[in-house]
């Protein structure tokens, strides 16, 4: 189907940071898309956290197979808008690069110990990953992705950090978070793809654990219809099916709500390119309708509540905080245990940063032991749920 004229054209790219000739058979994002699966930030992502510790069990999800539903969803919904499919996919895979292991108590921690050296944002770390920080190129650092790639990995930015930013590249990427510009619609539409996808796996994950029960679950309105819809339908249906069942209902209505709803403003703000869907007055475009956002708002608040909060997740993301304080003070005090990329960097506590934010979760606990001879972080056993 013919890209629409809202659509990004790889043909039409702000460019590459190092400008690159273009290659026979693949287009820009292509490419872009391409660099992004080959990195070792890439592969390092199945071993990190994404709620539940990787070691926790088999089943659960981790940053690799949440980016690749993120990318999933992300290119049914650009199809039906006509939006730039490459594109969406680069940066849906892209998008959880500069995560730490020990998913968000990891973060914190890493923000915490570098409070006082410009702190620690998975979001910024994920653009310096494929900026700065895959080496693998024989002229430049980095993977050096397109202007619009890098837009979509960079979705949120302080006012503090996109100043520093836009000091040292001009490319412009961070210019929107200082002039209130709009990212293009194959970034928005990442962004929202990334909520939906979390929103369901979430609930799998936390019912298979046993820390969500399907009552709790079933009192959400938007995954409860569903529930209860299944159920009516399939008497005597096993828990576990009409769990998935219920889940692929939930979430083919928000992709043909967002689609139905990101049409209708397209169409009313009617940008006649991608860059004036960067000047769009009216805000993002890719977006649910007044109902479904207020329904994934509760669904998201319940998550945090009862799965995020639930004390045998806190107590494990406890446990990961003080590996990577303790991880961080031993490279701090014993620089000659870093790797010599990192060691002979001048700017050592970011080097300390990159190193530790760059580790899967079982390569921090690794390390932990040797470093400060604790025992590897044991999460009591997840008990309950209803099976694979
Ligand atoms: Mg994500």
């Amino acid at each position: 189907m013919e890209r629409a004229p809202y659509a990004s054209d790889p043909a039409r790219t702000r460019g590459r940071r190092h400008p690159e000739p273009p290659v026979q058979m693949r287009s820009e994002f292509q490419r872009d898309r391409d660099r992004v699966v080959h990195c070792s930030a890439f592969r390092r992502l199945v071993y990190k956290t994404q709620v539940f510790l990787n070691h926790e069990g088999d089943l659960f999800r981790t940053r690799l197979t949440h980016s690749l539903e993120v990318a999933q969803l992300a290119r049914s919904i650009a199809r039906a808008l006509r939006l730039e499919e490459d594109l969406v996919e680069a940066i849906a895979l892209a998008h959880d690069l500069g995560h730490t292991p020990f998913g968000h108590a990891g973060q914190d921690a890493l923000n915490a110990c570098m409070r006082d050296h410009g702190g620690f944002e998975h979001n910024l770390q994920s653009l310096r990953v494929v900026d700065e920080l895959e080496h693998r190129y024989p002229t430049f650092d980095g993977l050096n992705l397109c202007f619009e790639t890098r837009e979509g990995i960079l979705k949120h930015c302080a006012r503090r950090s996109a100043l520093a930013i836009a000091e040292r590249d001009p490319s412009g990427v961070a210019a929107r978070f200082l002039t209130g510009g709009q990212p293009s619609l194959e970034a928005q539409l990442c962004n929202l793809a990334d909520e939906i996808a979390y929103n369901a796996h979430d609930i799998d994950d936390g019912v298979r654990s046993g820390l969500l029960t399907l009552e709790q679950v079933a009192d959400v309105p938007l995954f409860g219809r569903h529930w209860h819809a299944v159920r009516n339908e399939h008497a005597g249906l096993p828990q576990r099916r009409a769990l998935y069942e219920s889940l692929r209902r939930m979430l083919g209505e928000q992709v043909h709500d967002v689609v139905d709803a990101s049409a209708k403003a397209i169409a009313a703000a009617s940008p006649r390119d991608a860059e004036a869907v960067r000047a769009c007055p009216e805000g993002p475009l890719i977006r649910f309708g007044p109902q479904m956002a207020a329904a994934s708002v509760e669904l998201k608040a319940f998550l945090m509540h009862r799965l995020y909060r639930h004390p045998s997740v806190m107590a494990t993301t406890a446990q990961a905080r003080s590996v990577v304080h303790d991880l961080f003070a031993c490279y701090r005090d014993q620089p000659d245990q870093l790797p010599p990329r990192y060691r002979d960097r001048e700017d050592r506590m970011r080097a300390i940063a990159d190193y530790i934010a760059g580790m899967t979760d079982r390569f921090a606990l690794r390390e932990h032991l040797r470093l400060c001879g604790a025992p590897a972080v044991q999460p009591p056993p997840l008990s309950g749920g209803i099976g694979p």
